[in-house]
């Protein structure tokens, strides 16, 4: 579920500079500052967040997890922002803290409070009740130590971390499984119904993409339409009979009726019919054909129709 709106009260805002796009290199050498840095990581292993803490030159804490190998690494920066941010709101109130986080997109996610992200949205709520904690950017790759640190425990996290759940999965990804189960379940029906099994015959899988099929298509493949044979099974009629004495099934006129004869085909043997009947549908001009006939018919009803 994606989360819209505004999901506190418009007038509620961070503190003025408590999230900043700058550089927050500064910080790092104030000691009355707990600098805290996150990173997240997507590696041929997987995905990896983690986030460490310095706290006067000493590495006071670290946490790392392996996410879903669904999960994008923005999802891992995230994570670990959040992760950071809750870290920081459990330390003593005096207790000042700078986040560091190399990735400008989640700082601004986190800081909208419209943000559709349901983890910058955890983020946002802990940041506004907690005006100590700052986050502010880090350039990544540039020899900065708790950057590169965060970087590491990240990576290594991606093959070697604790499961991490509570991160969903990509909206994308949730979709093409829904549509992988949803076309399972439909092939699973379509193969097993008892109607339709004239078409199912010619288009045995299922599919999303639309078919080449125009109305003549469906009418003689489906042998609904204007057939004598379909008109008395439905009772419509009390003979099957085409005016030319043959039986009126749309196979008739496509390969033995007097009156369609400008587009017959070859009869094929009975125990054959179905293997014609898919070979016209998949070849162009015999489907051509089959629309004459069918358009021929639908115009000159009378003529079809036994005196
Ligand atoms: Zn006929």
């Amino acid at each position: 579920m994606k989360a819209a709106g505004w999901f506190i009260h418009p007038s509620e805002h961070l503190q003025p500079k408590q999230t900043s796009l700058e550089d927050g290199e500064a910080y790092i050498a104030r000691k009355d500052i707990i600098n805290i840095f996150t990173d997240g990581s997507k590696t041929e292993y997987g995905v990896g967040a983690a986030f460490c803490v310095l706290t006067n030159d000493i590495w006071a804490y670290q946490w790392s997890a392996k996410l879903n190998d669904n999960n994008t690494v923005f999802q891992a920066e995230l994570t670990a922002l959040l992760e950071a941010v809750i870290y920081a709101s459990h330390l003593p109130n005096h207790n000042t803290s700078n986040i560091h986080v190399d990735n400008r997109a989640s700082i601004m996610a986190s800081s909208n409070s419209k943000s559709t992200n349901e983890t910058a949205r955890k983020i946002f709520k802990i940041l506004l009740s907690n005006p100590r904690i700052k986050v502010s950017w880090v350039k990544a790759h540039a020899g900065n130590i708790g950057n590169e640190r965060a970087d590491q425990l990240a990576k290594d996290a991606t093959q070697h971390g604790q499961p991490y759940s509570h991160t969903k999965l990509p909206k994308p990804y949730i979709k093409g499984l829904l549509r992988k189960r949803m076309l399972e379940v439909w092939q699973t029906s379509w193969k097993n119904g008892d109607t339709g099994r004239k078409i199912y015959n010619i288009m045995p899988s299922v599919s999303l993409r639309p078919t080449n099929w125009i109305r003549e298509d469906v009418i003689f493949f489906s042998q609904h339409g204007p057939f004598p044979a379909y008109l008395k099974r439905f009772h419509l009629s009390d003979n099957d009979y085409c005016s030319c004495g043959g039986i009126g099934t749309a196979l008739h006129y496509a390969t033995e009726c007097i009156y369609t004869v400008s587009w017959n085909m070859r009869k094929p043997a009975p125990n054959f019919e179905q293997e014609c009947l898919k070979r016209v549908a998949n070849n162009l001009v015999s489907r051509q054909r089959i629309r004459g006939i069918i358009k021929f018919i639908s115009e000159n009803r009378d003529l079809f129709r036994p005196p």
